[in-house]
């Protein structure tokens, strides 16, 4: 590249930044549990900020960069700011408008000591999920092998609860469904859907036998209800690895894998197609 051809790239760079800087960039529909690929230009890596935390950022070609963002399932319906910053300083702002999810109802019964709880049992089922809710910070320096999932946790499989439905347990109302239940047999292996570390194993009163995959960058798998767990906390995991069976540990009303993807602490889509946002 020539020197005026150089002179005219940089000129052309700085206005942009300084119109981008006051005006809005774009705005993108997204959906509630969604994770959203979003692109900008730099001359240095900036920052991403959203829904109160920092997104990863990554570089694509010639001073372009990508950044995933994770849209939590009880997300706020609405305008939500994404920020660019560069060494602290406002490059760009894109909007994103969440929108609610639809979703089906179900409707499940299930034993009545695993529908009311007393209050120790109550305190420990908050405990665990709020265990599990933080396990992407492990290993949350380490960059990520992928954004998304390079296959599945389980060769064959039906689609048994989608993500985000909707759930009625003996007849109340609970939270909304913050993974996808994968029905499969009783001992079924379960594999890893993409590299990273063990971030956590336990036994909780709900989730049954638990394991927590931290992929790195803030992304995390949880699988629940296994009959068994085949790796121990602090373990790398390639991808395809072996991690455990199919179980119906905890409250499951049949054997099946529930699959949670949990980015920067949102609860996001484990089928997420993770492409850049139009
Ligand atoms: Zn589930």
């Amino acid at each position: 590249m020539g020197a005026a051809a150089r002179l005219k790239q940089a000129l052309c760079l700085a206005f942009g930044l300084a119109l981008s800087a006051q005006a809005l960039a774009a705005e993108y529909r997204v959906v509630q549990g969604d994770v959203v690929a979003l692109d900008a230009e730099s001359k240095a890596k900036p920052t991403v900020h959203a829904f109160g935390t920092d997104w990863p950022v990554r570089a694509l070609e010639r001073g372009r960069w990508r950044s995933w963002i994770g849209v939590d399932i009880a997300a706020r319906p609405g305008r939500h700011e994404v920020q660019w910053r560069l060494s602290g300083k406002l490059l760009r702002r894109d909007v994103l408008i969440v929108q609610q999810r639809k979703v089906r109802v179900s409707r499940i019964t299930v034993p009545r000591q695993m529908a009311r709880f007393d209050a120790a049992t109550l305190a420990r089922i908050r405990r665990e999920a709020q265990t599990i809710r933080n396990c992407w910070r492990k290993a949350l320096s380490q960059p990520a092998a992928s954004f998304g999932f390079v296959r599945m946790p389980l060769a064959h499989y039906r689609v048994s609860t989608p993500f985000g439905a909707r759930r009625i347990v003996n007849g109340q109302r609970r939270a909304p469904h913050a993974g996808v239940d994968l029905a499969a047999p009783l001992g079924t292996p379960v594999i890893a859907p993409a590299a990273g570390w063990v971030a956590l194993v336990l036994d909780g009163y709900l989730t049954g036998k638990t394991i927590c995959i931290a992929h790195g960058d803030g992304l995390a798998s949880v699988f629940m209800h296994l009959k068994r767990v085949d790796l121990a906390p602090e373990e790398r995991v390639r991808a395809g690895e072996r991690i455990g069976t199919v179980g119906q540990s905890g409250r499951a009303t049949g054997p099946h894998l529930h699959w949670g993807v949990i980015f920067r602490g949102k609860r996001v889509d484990p089928l997420a197609r993770w492409n850049p946002a139009r």
